[in-house]
């Protein structure tokens, strides 16, 4: 996995550049809960679940099926005021998916451990992307406080969070601008 708080500030920041407008404290904690939930499965390896199956770690709790049924309960459950089907709902099933996503995309880009099951059940398969440049972070709390989990922080930085403070700058400068152009009136 990469770091928790890692996989959060991703599908907050997704949520800040997809919907700029004002949202609902739940849309903010049930975004980050999306991105996080899927490391739940490291409970497996206390009830004797192994690595490779496919409720081990990074099986089934991160594929795309997955995080698709949880983006869609997400949105039935907290937002029961969008009509279902409608443009907007949809549009919040899809966030929450790409929330879920993000999750096994960024454990795919680390360099250690098995690779994510992205189309679990149906495929097992353990996939990594051919770019790894993220420190595998160290199951447990523990393991953060040593020299692997100063690499972790450190990569996660430098490959994340610095990427996304720029294009987060980004999108509000282009929207700023966007907002500020007078009306094509004549
Ligand atoms: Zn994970």
């Amino acid at each position: 996995m990469a770091t928790i708080l890692t996989h959060g500030v991703v599908a907050a920041s997704l949520g800040k550049a997809l919907f700029p407008e004002r949202m609902p404290a739940r849309f903010w904690v049930l975004a980050v809960l999306c991105a996080v939930l899927p490391d739940l499965d490291v409970i497996g390896f206390r009830l004797g679940v192994r690595y490779a199956d496919l409720f081990g770690h990074r099986g089934f709790s991160h594929a795309l099926l997955f995080a698709l049924i949880a983006a869609v309960l997400v949105t039935v459950a907290a937002f029961r005021d969008e009509r279902v089907f409608s443009r907007r709902w949809w549009g919040l099933v899809l966030f929450f998916l790409a929330a879920g996503a993000s999750h096994g995309v960024l454990d795919a880009m680390t360099n250690g451990g098995y690779g994510v099951a992205f189309f679990a059940p149906f495929d097992r398969t353990r996939y990594f992307f051919p770019w790894q440049p993220l420190q595998v972070a160290p199951i447990g709390v523990q393991g953060m406080f040593s020299r692997w989990g100063w690499n972790v922080i450190t990569s996660e930085l430098l490959w994340i969070w610095l990427p996304l403070a720029v294009l987060l700058a980004l999108s509000i400068r282009i929207r700023r601008r966007a907002s500020q152009r007078p009306p094509l009136v004549r």
